[in-house]
């Protein structure tokens, strides 16, 4: 990994080419999930290279990123090998569709990969341009199993508040978003959601973990018998959620969800769009829950977000009555994309060459969560630190040990990310959670780098609400 940037002197701030992009941003640019006023009133820090766990912004100041941009670059930023199977492909085949009786090599070998890194029972691969598409893509393949089963009514889905799903409109449908759904006067049908598994904020006191996480998970089969097992198609969740906090479920949660579905021949669908692809320190985070899925969504760190590429991986069963039923009518022009496939390969080999998930499981995983244990716990307003691997939640709240959380949680964990920002740390807030996912590649150095200035921002949240 190359630091030679390490040592450029930050520029004046704001840098000419700050004030330049900023201004054609601000006037032509309409951000993802932002309040542009706002964002206008204030100015875009301006990203303008990345190597390794660090990224530059346009006034030279060296950002270390603890989000892996948003869960996907894990194996870090500058990679030439991704740079270089994408020049190759591009001047070799730079497209070609899947769609007419054609395929071409990089997403057939691509298929055989990751029906060898999945496992049984997923055999067969289905590929888009994002997580969203990936759900969406979940749901035509679910309707049209039960279809070719001669149950074409089974055709109700269930997931979570508070789950994240993405932002098409079925995505969006799917997750458990309030503040979305709010601005969604139409929504696709068939969706109905349970109740999340959030020991920390929906737990009543002196209930356990074990307790708690199996009254959330038989919410799932008060469901089914409400809407009729014969009616229901479908369960989706993200084994651990992440945009919604990086919310753990006790551990009895997946198990019991994995008995109800099969209780009533109900399909389990993990997204491990964010928990695929070694976040967990396993190649795909259900293995960490012990169940087994029976389709999944993929994207993020299928590619470590150097292309977009999404893909559903689908069990022998599913895969079997869709190849023997006739035609599937769905699919997008860059499905199976030569290049994001050929991306998606050489970021695989160097996972596996460098035995990045290995590192994560045994070594630089155990070692992130001892840090943080180590710096957090029994800090004054943290209650609760969740995570395995290369992931973290770290609950805000105002009196850590009878879990009572802060009246204005999202505004206190908003202070935390801005002091974080302009301590040149990438850390995400939602709701009143701090979120570190930095990219799988991150050695020890770097993780004591990230656990202090995280520390050091959490203890200037602490002292700006009085609570240190
Ligand atoms: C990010 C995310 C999505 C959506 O993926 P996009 O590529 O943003 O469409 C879906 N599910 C989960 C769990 C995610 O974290």
């Amino acid at each position: 990994m190359s630091h030679t940037l390490d040592d450029q002197k930050p520029l004046p701030t704001p840098s000419p080419d700050t004030v330049h992009y900023r201004a054609l941003d601000g006037a032509h640019h309409i951000h993802p999930f932002s309040d542009m006023g706002a964002l206008n009133r204030m100015g875009s820090r301006v990203i303008t290279k990345a190597q390794g766990v660090y990224l530059w912004d346009s006034d030279g100041h060296r950002l270390i990123d603890g989000m892996a941009g948003l869960w996907c670059v894990n194996v870090g930023y500058g990679r030439k090998e991704l740079a270089e199977a994408a020049y190759r492909q591009m001047c070799e085949l730079s497209y070609y569709n899947t769609f007419f009786k054609t395929t071409h090599p990089s997403v057939a070998e691509l298929s055989a990969l990751l029906a060898q890194l999945a496992g049984p029972p997923f055999t067969h691969f289905f590929y888009c341009t994002s997580g969203s598409e990936a759900n969406d893509t979940v749901l035509r393949i679910v309707y049209r199993y039960w279809a070719t089963q001669g149950q074409p009514q089974k055709k109700y889905v269930i997931s979570r508040k508070n789950g994240y799903h993405g932002s098409t409109i079925a995505g969006a449908t799917l997750g458990g978003m309030a503040y979305m759904h709010e601005q969604m006067p139409s929504k696709v049908e068939h969706i109905v959601h349970i109740d999340q598994p959030y020991f920390f904020a929906e737990a009543e006191p002196g209930m356990t973990p074990d307790a708690f996480g199996l009254e959330r998970a038989r919410q799932l089969e008060a469901k089914i018998l409400e809407l009729g097992p014969e009616n229901v198609a479908a369960f989706i969740g993200e084994p651990f959620q992440g945009a919604g906090g990086v919310i753990f479920p006790p551990s009895t949660y997946w198990p019991e969800i994995e008995r109800i579905c099969r209780r009533y021949d109900v399909l389990l669908v993990a997204d491990e769009v964010i928990g695929g692809f070694g976040r967990t320190g396993k190649w795909f985070a259900h293995r960490h829950f012990g169940f087994k899925p029976d389709l999944m969504a993929l994207a993020k760190g299928i590619t470590s977000g150097y292309v977009p590429l999404g893909a559903v991986a689908i069990c022998e069963r599913v895969a079997q009555a869709i190849v023997e039923h006739g035609e599937f009518n769905h699919g997008m022009t860059y499905s199976g994309h030569p290049v994001a496939t050929a991306v998606a390969l050489a970021n695989l080999a160097l996972m596996r060459e460098e035995a990045i998930v290995e590192r994560v499981k045994d070594d630089t995983g155990p070692y992130f969560q001892f840090r943080l244990r180590e710096a957090f716990e029994g800090h004054p307003i943290v209650g609760e630190i969740a995570g395995v691997g290369l992931v973290a939640g770290l609950q805000l709240a105002r009196e850590p040990r009878s879990r009572t959380r802060f009246e204005n949680g999202a505004e206190v964990a908003g202070i935390c990310r801005d002091l974080c920002f302009s301590g040149n740390l990438i850390m995400r807030a939602s709701g009143d959670r701090m979120l570190l996912a930095p990219p799988l590649v991150i050695s020890k150095p770097e993780i004591d780098e990230l656990v202090a200035k995280a520390k050091q921002a959490i203890d200037a949240t602490a002292r700006r609400v009085g609570m240190m």
